[in-house]
């Protein structure tokens, strides 16, 4: 086993007059995959490449894939349907114009891809992605889709879904590899969650530019409450030991997605969705 090291590269903040610390943020998670020789899947917002050609440019040269996380950082559904489809067009070609690299993964922000957004897989075909990497298939407090497959599955329309890795006890189900689960359950717990993988199951951790930054000063962030935001404002010296020590105990880095998505090109996967 191995475990494929990705990253939402988003600016979070709440208000454009807030210390923009997300840049040097991710520069620091960069330089983290660089000095340990990890190839990494690097989902960027869309607009970033407009506002930040040189940061999408340094992802590109440091050899990492690069995925679209929207062309703005909002949910599925707050796009809508009229929406979607040019949105995350613009989004593809901006990325690949200032990365000169092809874009062929999708994650929908917030893994808002549910039972009640399943009208955008269509959209994310369309617009020319082979696979997405936006469905976490357990109960969660903001978008989450309980009972859906665990291991790489595929929508009737041909669109691959790498869901998010969940693990847990009984019918309660965390993402354990990514956001404050990576930093606040306990090593021993992770590894055997790790342990507990399907063996068709592709493990993958998610971090974000604020997961690596103990000094920011605490604010309630866009699609968070006051209590969210505390929780995910602590912690955050933990997150990248804990990465490490992840990346250790799945016995290495794995490669990115789009590089297991295109070997399952042509294996038979369970289904997803309705249709
Ligand atoms: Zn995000």
């Amino acid at each position: 086993m191995t475990l494929t090291v990705t990253f939402d590269l988003e600016d979070h903040r709440s208000s454009p007059t807030q210390e923009e610390r997300f840049v040097a943020m991710s520069h620091r998670f960069l330089d983290f995959l660089e000095q340990r020789g990890i190839t990494a899947t690097v989902f960027i917002v869309g607009e970033i490449a407009r506002s930040h050609a040189r940061l999408v440019q340094r992802v590109a040269a440091g050899g990492h894939e690069i995925g679209l996380h929207g062309l703005r950082h909002v949910a599925l559904g707050d796009v809508g349907p009229a929406r979607l489809q040019a949105e995350l067009r613009e989004g593809r070609e901006l990325l690949e114009d200032v990365a000169q690299a092809p874009v062929r993964g999708f994650r929908a922000p917030i893994f808002s891809l549910t039972p009640a957004t399943e009208w955008a897989v269509e959209q994310i075909y369309s617009a020319g992605f082979a696979y997405s990497s936006s469905v976490l298939p357990a109960a969660n407090p903001l978008h989450g889709w309980p009972g859906a497959p665990r291991q790489p599955c595929r929508w009737s329309n041909g669109l691959l879904e790498l869901p998010c890795p969940v693990g847990g006890i009984g019918r309660v189900l965390i993402p354990f590899l990514g956001g404050i689960y990576l930093r606040y359950v306990p090593s021993p717990l992770a590894r055997y969650f790790l342990r507990g993988l399907d063996d068709s199951a592709v493990p993958w951790s998610y971090s974000h530019p604020y997961d690596l930054d103990p000094d920011e000063r605490f604010f309630v962030m866009p699609h968070a409450g006051w209590l969210t935001s505390r929780i995910v404002h602590t912690r955050r010296g933990a997150t990248l030991p804990r990465l490490e020590a992840a990346v250790l105990a799945a016995g290495g880095a794995g490669q990115p997605l789009g590089e297991i998505a295109r070997e399952l090109t042509s294996l038979d996967l369970p289904a997803i969705g309705s249709s």
